[in-house]
């Protein structure tokens, strides 16, 4: 929808009040920076978002879709691997002035997540950011049967055992060894 220079930061604003009359229609690829989805993430494909702003009695009406894909870094072995992500987005968008009492906002606390603004805008950027950022898991895993690493030798044990002497099995052999006399 809009074209703005390809370096730089791109402010993908969508100005509401041009949505009055019909449907705006919005499909957009917006550069995240990485450390939106927190610390976790080492790359970041640009995000996809896109679907229309149309308006709803005093506000309006977003309705879409945003995706896209990461390079995460697991918390439990520190190895790489591909994240993605695909969400629906269903916002209604009412002017901070209408107050939180008001029926239409009440009757819109269904299914639709309802966000108040100040000025009559949307930056696409700052929405696909966000959405990025609720996407990747606070904790990412490479799965949930990661192994980790050893706390030793701080080999990926999903690469297979490292050569430290099991420690448990010491100790066992330990216990094991010592009988009472009888
Ligand atoms: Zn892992
Ligand atoms: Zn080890």
């Amino acid at each position: 929808m809009l074209h703005g220079p390809r370096k730089g930061k791109r402010v993908l604003r969508i100005d509401l009040a041009h949505a009055d009359t019909e449907p705006l229609e919005f499909d957009e690829r917006p550069v995240v920076p990485p450390a939106a989805g927190g610390v976790d993430v080492v790359s970041a494909a640009p995000v996809e978002i896109s679907g229309r702003v149309e308006q709803a009695g005093k506000g309006f009406l977003l309705e879409g879709e945003v995706g896209g894909s990461a390079r995460l870094r697991c918390v439990r072995c520190l190895g790489e691997f591909d994240f993605s992500f695909s969400e629906r987005l269903d916002l209604h968008l009412l002017p901070l002035a209408a107050a939180p009492e008001d029926d239409e906002t009440r009757l819109a606390r269904g299914d639709l997540e309802v966000r108040f603004y100040t000025e009559p805008q949307i930056d696409l950027a700052e929405l696909a950011a966000e959405q990025f950022g609720l996407a990747v898991p606070m904790k990412p895993l490479c799965a949930e049967s990661c192994r980790g690493m050893c706390p030793r030798c701080g080999a990926n044990l999903n690469q297979g055992a490292c050569s430290c002497p099991p420690e448990t099995d010491d100790r066992l052999a330990a216990l094991q060894d010592w009988r009472p006399s009888e």
